[in-house]
């Protein structure tokens, strides 16, 4: 009662109070496994911020034992593949944003790429006689069809071999010991489980792992992992070839192309047509950042195949010209939504693989296109879908696209709400920031049987309709929304932060909002981080979290002709920020999926 009467954020901090509270009690009754999740660290030597303890407190081991924030983030990484198999892993893919202490920034792409065999309607259903798609759910997302070559093992190999000073072999042990020796189960682990149980239960290996004796795990148990303890010691020993090359790799193809149904599951489950050469050609891409001034600030994204940055960017520089800190909270969130709906208008149609489609990036970005597109938006007045621009007169380009407005096919993506992103940084300056995802929550919900890793479903991230940017093709990546960025503080405020987000599409908008609370509203990070979300990617209705109804800011939008769909909550985030001074404030969340845990090396100022 007391709870429903006050405003929001008030009730955050009463959340955050209890929270601490409960937590102590439960810290008193219960054993002490596992380190502490703490959601903000201060201090100096390095830090790191994920969504697990375990996972957080293997990252600050390395760089405790003179790693540096690559070694750290690949040992961080490897970890969450065994305490938060669900959301990442080396069945899956990512994107790295990489600062090195110089100031130079490179990303890499270990995005999971569609097999040779794959065709436009690779997920229309046979069934079907109007060539209708696969249902998304559960047949489509529980598929071999579904499963793109994992990128996330060569991207750990390919980053510590340009950037860190570990092997691979090295990298692994943390989590090594940790899926010997176990992990604590807790609810969000649990709830994972509950929500896939049909799915799950349709695949010998992940039933055998994941509900034995048919139920998920107690909480409070110790889990363990020895066929995955196996695989990465094998990779440690042997490398990256075992897995892209060797019995692995026969073994992951083997799992695509015949999944290991139970007799009798309870959906269809369709095989896929990955092979051993699919396997064998994947890359890992070195690409350059988007960067993008915002308001002084310099970002640093993820450029294609994933939407992130660019969208993110595109959002930002469309309300450049707002000076949205001395306006209304109503006017700046709105002009926020309403710039947000453009720039998802122009992702939805023109971003795809740059490998496979000529994207028009340089009329998105040119300023009268984007003043253009700004002139748009009116004031205390929603807008119905946005329709994309037209960017291709705006090219500038000698030899321009032949695209004219191109008349695509709507955009159908379901991105799943799945996904980690962690952050790292070192005493020397270099910083990391990584999303990595096996796509939904669970991925394709199939383990490989003997080696104890969730397969991605990543290939339902392309559009199953053609002709579209994002339509799937033989060798391609789909578009992603994963938006690990790095943003460098105006001349005179010289901080340095690394931030990012899960939740499929959401992504952007979490990340958008982040920036936007710290550049526009200055706020600190760790209240960047946990401030309510709202996420309007041209829909008609604009996700928010719960709590949100009841604020007269909703009041005012909804008058202006906001709608709104409330969702528990949106993307659970993690970020740095160095200041000038050399501290750093590691930040996790305080509740979102259940809360996350920041470290630092030396604790204190
Ligand atoms: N597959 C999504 C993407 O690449 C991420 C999945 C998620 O966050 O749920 O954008």
């Amino acid at each position: 009662m007391l709870m429903k009467n006050m405003p929001f954020r008030h009730r955050l901090c009463w959340s955050v109070l209890c929270g601490v509270v409960l937590a102590g009690v439960i810290a008193l009754i219960t054993p002490a496994q596992g380190p502490d999740k703490v959601p903000v660290a201060r201090g100096r030597g390095g830090a790191v911020a994920s969504v697990d303890g375990d996972a957080t407190q293997v990252g600050i081991n390395v760089l405790k034992a003179g790693g540096n924030a690559v070694d750290a983030a690949v040992a961080t990484a490897a970890a969450l593949g065994v305490t938060e198999p669900f959301s990442a892993g080396i069945g899956g893919g990512g994107f790295m944003v990489i600062r090195q202490a110089d100031g130079q920034v490179i990303t890499l792409d270990g995005r999971e790429e569609a097999p040779a065999l794959t065709t436009p309607n690779m997920f229309d259903d046979p069934d079907s006689q109007t060539g209708e798609p696969l249902p998304y759910f559960p047949e489509r997302i529980s598929s071999g069809l579904a499963v793109g070559e994992p990128g996330t093992l060569l991207n750990w190999e390919t980053a510590l071999r340009r950037y860190g000073t570990l092997g691979l072999g090295e990298a692994l042990q943390g989590a090594i010991a940790l899926a010997e020796t176990g992990f604590t189960v807790d609810d969000t682990f649990v709830g994972q489980i509950e929500r896939n149980r049909d799915r799950f239960a349709a695949f010998t290996s992940t039933r055998d792992l994941y509900l034995p004796g048919g139920s998920p795990p107690a909480v409070g148990t110790t889990f363990t992992n020895s066929d995955l303890a196996a695989t990465y010691q094998q990779l440690a020993e042997q490398g990256t070839n075992a897995f892209y090359r060797g019995d692995i790799a026969q073994a992951i193809v083997d799992t695509v192309q015949s999944p290991p149904t139970v007799d009798n599951p309870s959906f269809r489950v369709y095989p896929g047509r990955m092979d051993r050469g699919d396997l064998d050609r994947y890359e890992v891409r070195v690409r350059p950042p988007t960067v993008t001034q915002y308001r002084g600030y310099q970002l640093y994204g993820m450029g294609l195949p994933s939407s992130g940055g660019i969208t993110v960017a595109q959002t930002l520089e469309l309300l450049e010209d707002l000076p949205l800190s001395a306006l209304p909270m109503a006017d700046a969130q709105h002009y926020i939504l309403e710039a947000s709906r453009r720039a998802y208008a122009d992702r939805n149609a023109y971003l795809g693989d740059p490998e496979y489609v000529d994207v028009p990036l340089l009329g998105l970005f040119k300023e009268d296109y984007l003043r253009r597109r700004a002139a748009t938006m009116v004031e205390r007045q929603a807008s119905d879908a946005a329709t994309p621009g037209n960017p291709v007169p705006f090219q500038n380009d000698p030899s321009p696209s032949l695209t004219r407005q191109p008349e695509l096919s709507v955009s159908q993506t379901q991105e799943g709400v799945s996904t980690t992103h962690l952050s790292v940084v070192d005493a020397a300056g270099q910083v990391v920031s990584y999303t990595l995802t096996i796509e939904s929550t669970g991925g394709s919900g199939i383990v490989v049987p003997g080696y104890g890793f969730i397969l991605n479903n990543e290939l339902t991230d392309f559009d199953p309709v053609a002709p579209h940017p994002n339509t799937p093709e033989p060798g391609k990546r789909p578009r992603s929304s994963m938006s690990p960025t790095i943003m460098v503080g105006a001349p005179g405020d010289d901080q340095i932060y690394a931030f990012g987000a899960p939740g499929g599409a959401t992504i952007i908008t979490t990340v958008l909002g982040i920036v936007n609370n710290v550049v526009d509203f200055y706020q600190e990070l760790p209240d960047a981080i946990a401030a309510p979300r709202l996420s309007q990617r041209n829909t008609a209705e604009t996700l928010a979290e719960v709590g949100f109804e009841e604020k007269s800011l909703a009041e005012t939008l909804v008058d202006w002709g906001h709608r709104f769909r409330i969702t528990e909550e949106i993307g659970a985030a993690t970020g740095i920020v160095i200041d000038e001074n050399g501290e750093m404030t590691a930040v996790a969340e305080p509740f979102r999926r259940g809360g996350g845990s920041a470290m630092v090396v030396e604790q204190g100022g």
